[in-house]
């Protein structure tokens, strides 16, 4: 068994569905493949779906049209996904779904109410409608499927919006309810329900974690994402012009590369897959010849040392200092909860061992409100010169090099500082955990797309690393 993932953009109009379907007969159906496939909500319509929502809430009778919108580009997909004389049975499935919508949106408009309850309720529509639409085309043209709303199977608690799975209940019952139904099945992502029957989602992006839970529920051999791009690349292709797809990486160095740049997988929906060790490859809809990059536990013959260079085009430095916090214990649990208590978000931390200084990296404007929280806290030791003033710096990039296996490889860093220092780069500070997987390094966001391309040069170039 496979389980597919097909997003947003892959079912964008009525012609990229049809490609995907082309894609399921010619590669899996005709070769009688097993396999389940998860669909995301046509291109735009969570977003869409949030927003008429919020439009009735505000009492805006505007809401209506754009709810009319919405309709009309469902019945427009599916009319031209089918034949005329289907056209009856398509209205026939669809109109008291559109009817459900309205009431409930009427509803919020009434009385006024969207909690996130409400919320999840009504963008739930969004997969109901695409997997629909999808499950009958594909029953029209002859092949035996069937629709599952996920909200049979997959049972979350109520935090609305952002459920969490109870993975006891869930696996449970996908493995009964696939034990139960052999045909090919078109499943919604991102839906869910709660214990309590309510309808709740998995989180914006939930559609591949609905994937990556059917895959380890059914010990799947292989989870394929299918998105719009070719895979992982070593790099931001908008950035670096030679970046090229990657044919493998660890769960790790996937985690790592897509908390800076490309975000083709969100990681925690990986979890789920990596506690079972399952394989997850990334394919592109619009490529579909292109072989995807694939993400397993380890590598058995990794030829690649760095696997990418990402970035975090622009972030602010906070660097505190002072003599007072040479050997004085629990300086930086205060400094991290006077941050924490303000909801900021810390990026990279450095420290050196002459604890003299430390540097944290937050997000960009966010300078002044740490330095003032810092202040804050440390008022005492500032009054009596144990800490000197906090500096910010704005205007600032975070560059990731990330890869496993510069773990057992002397001679990484010296190429990316070497690189770095001919191209008349200056680094203003570096991070590197002990788990070697990431090597950080902040500039001067002037200096960014020149850093990338000579890193991308020096430790990243094909002949580097030839056939993998
Ligand atoms: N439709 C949902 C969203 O846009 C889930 C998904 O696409 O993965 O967030
Ligand atoms: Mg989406």
């Amino acid at each position: 068994m496979k389980v597919l993932k097909f997003g947003g953009s892959s079912v964008g109009s009525a012609e990229r569905v049809d490609q995907v379907i082309n894609i399921l007969i010619e590669r899996y159906i005709n070769k009688k493949q097993r396999i389940a496939v998860v669909f995301s909500a046509f291109q735009g319509v969570t977003d869409k779906l949030i927003e008429v929502g919020k439009l009735a809430f505000k009492r805006r009778v505007d809401y209506k049209t754009e709810l009319e919108k919405l309709i009309d580009l469902h019945y427009d997909a599916a009319f031209k996904l089918n034949p005329v004389n289907k056209h009856g049975q398509i209205a026939d499935l669809l109109e008291p779904l559109f009817d459900e919508l309205k009431e409930v949106t009427h509803g919020v408009y009434l009385v006024k109410e969207l909690s996130p309850r409400t919320l999840d309720y009504i963008v739930s529509f969004g997969e109901v409608l695409s997997c629909s639409i999808i499950s009958l085309t594909m029953q029209n043209r002859g092949i035996d499927c069937e629709f599952l709303n996920a909200g049979r199977v997959i049972k979350t608690d109520d935090n609305f919006g952002n459920a969490s799975v109870d993975f006891k209940l869930t696996n449970a019952s996908i493995v009964k309810y696939f034990g139960k139904h052999k045909k090919l099945q078109i499943v919604t992502g991102f839906v869910a329900t709660t214990i309590h029957g309510e309808i709740a989602t998995l989180g914006r992006g939930g559609s591949d974690f609905t994937a990556s839970i059917l895959g380890a529920a059914l010990n799947a051999e292989l989870i394929e994402i299918w998105t719009d791009v070719d895979g992982i690349l070593t790099a931001d292709p908008r950035k670096v012009k030679n970046a090229f797809s990657l044919p493998s990486v660890t769960y790790e160095e996937a985690m790592e590369l897509s908390h800076f740049g490309a975000k083709v997988i969100y990681p925690p929906t990986m979890l789920p897959a990596l506690q079972k060790k399952i394989k997850i490859v990334i394919k592109n809809t619009f490529n579909p010849d292109f072989a995807g990059t694939y993400i397993l536990e380890k590598e058995k013959s990794a030829k690649l040392i760095v696997k990418g260079i990402s970035s975090i085009d622009e972030i602010s430095l906070i660097r505190v200092q002072g003599g007072g916090m040479v050997g004085v214990t629990g300086i930086a649990a205060r400094l991290l909860g006077a941050l924490a208590k303000h909801n900021i978000n810390i990026i990279l931390i450095t420290q050196a061992s002459s604890e003299h200084s430390i540097c944290l990296a937050i997000p960009p404007k966010l300078g002044e409100i740490s330095k003032k929280a810092i202040e804050d806290e440390f008022k005492l030791e500032m009054f009596e010169g144990k800490i000197g003033e906090v500096k910010v710096e704005e205007n600032l990039s975070i560059i990731a090099v990330v890869g496993e296996n510069m773990r057992h490889t002397p001679g990484i860093s010296g190429k990316v500082f070497q690189s770095l220092g001919k191209g008349k780069i200056n680094i203003i500070a570096i991070a590197q955990g002990s788990s070697e997987l990431n090597i950080s390094l902040v500039i001067n966001k002037n200096d960014l797309a020149k850093a990338l391309n000579t890193l991308h040069k020096a430790v990243m170039t094909k002949q580097n690393h030839s056939s993998s």
